[in-house]
């Protein structure tokens, strides 16, 4: 299992593990990058920027983070 950790891009270096807003799993992975969303909001349509799409590995919920945020991988240690 890979283990996915959110990095902000703030001046200090801060590490935030990730953790899915619906159960709290901290297993995602990577389903798509620099994928872009387009969608109608009052009669306007918009395209977001590019996205890292994320997907809980355990409840299926899918996270999407704009491409400053870094993903880095981290093996999980089995005792
Ligand atoms: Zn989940």
């Amino acid at each position: 299992m890979i283990n996915y950790i959110f990095m902000s891009d703030t001046p200090k270096i801060e590490q935030k593990a990730l953790q899915c807003p619906v159960c709290k799993s901290d297993k995602a992975m990577i389903v798509g990058e620099n994928v872009k969303l387009g969608g109608k909001f009052e009669d306007k349509e918009f395209l977001t920027t590019e996205l890292t799409v994320l997907r809980c590995t355990k409840c299926g919920y899918y996270m999407l983070f704009d491409k400053m945020a870094q993903f880095t991988t981290k093996e999980e240690s089995k005792p």
